[in-house]
């Protein structure tokens, strides 16, 4: 045995230490399990032109369906996954399942819309990712432009050089690239200037802001940073607007194009959001 009941130290692990051991191989284990339950899927949460609403790309999120507790975010189990490895399982699994489904998307909504999918710095690191990700694309004939491969801001101040080679190289395979959560990391705003980008989001907090903004100063400020972009060549998308408020404010004041939130849409499954309308309702004039 590997420790006694009182706790003492036996081959020197703590009865502590050697449950939360077991608890970690066991999370591990019923991760592999499920994955080859097929309990690893992937939503789609609508991109919309905020003006008209209508719906021009989709951001895909996966979801755990846990055959133990049910639903699981991926801002649980990402984090875990990108400790114990398996994450170089879930991300070609994830650029597969989009690479598979953009044709339904296209056929549905149009040759010009997009598919986003998020990349764990920790594959944007690793040096096989475009072939992974142009073989994917390869295998089910995407369309070029209809995938677009999301990055965090903190995952550029590692090894900023080697990110930007992999992202220039996604570019060259046809494949957009956006920065996301932009505004919440602490890169200085020159990147904008020097990184192989199509698309910026701004970060959700920037948005709920907006509900609440007597003053005007928040709308300025995600103005700025709208204006920043654009001025930058890049397509600014609005994450995670939920009230009408917020969408009017971002199309009159703020002057943002395109976003994706619950006020519009929840993330769904790909059966769900193919019997969507062309357009989804958005805010009215004042
Ligand atoms: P993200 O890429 O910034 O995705 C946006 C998150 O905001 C999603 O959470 C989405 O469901 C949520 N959201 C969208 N609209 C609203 C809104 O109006 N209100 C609120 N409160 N939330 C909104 P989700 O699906 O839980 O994903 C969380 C994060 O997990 C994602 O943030 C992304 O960083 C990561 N993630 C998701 N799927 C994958 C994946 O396949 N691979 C990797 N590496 N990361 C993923
Ligand atoms: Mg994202
Ligand atoms: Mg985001
Ligand atoms: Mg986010």
């Amino acid at each position: 045995e590997l420790y006694k009941d009182t706790g003492t130290r036996v081959f020197s692990i703590t009865k502590e230490r050697f449950e939360s051991l077991s608890r970690v191989h066991e999370l591990d284990r019923l991760m592999r399990n499920d994955f080859a339950a097929g309990r690893f899927v992937m939503h789609y949460q609508p991109r919309v032109e905020l003006t008209t609403g209508k719906i021009v790309g989709a951001e895909a999120l996966m979801r755990w369906d846990s055959s133990k507790d049910g639903m699981i975010s991926p801002g649980v189990f990402i984090p875990i996954a990108e400790k114990n490895g398996f994450i170089h399982t879930l991300t070609p699994h994830a650029v597969r399942s989009v690479a598979r489904d953009v044709g339904r998307f296209c056929a549905a909504f149009g040759q010009d819309f997009t598919v986003g999918a998020n990349l764990s710095g920790i594959c944007i690191r690793s040096p096989n990712i475009v072939p992974i990700i142009k073989e994917c694309l390869d295998e089910f004939g995407a369309p070029r432009g209809s995938l677009e491969i999301e990055i965090t801001e903190s995952q550029l101040i590692d090894q900023r050089r080697f990110v930007m080679d992999r992202l220039e190289e996604l570019r060259e395979a046809g494949v957009a690239t956006a920065l996301d959560d932009f505004g919440t990391g602490f890169s200085s705003l020159h990147v904008l200037t020097h990184i192989p980008l199509d698309y910026l989001k701004l970060d959700r907090s920037f948005v709920s802001l907006l509900s609440d903004d007597p003053t005007g100063k928040h709308a300025a400020i995600a103005r700025s940073i709208s204006e920043m972009g654009k001025a930058c060549g890049l397509q600014v998308i609005a994450e995670g607007m939920e009230t009408e408020t917020e969408v009017r404010a971002l199309i009159e004041k703020v002057g943002c194009p395109l976003g994706q939130g619950f006020f519009f849409a929840r993330p769904m499954p790909l059966e769900d959001f193919l019997a969507l309308p062309e357009c989804l309702p958005t805010a009215s004039k004042h």
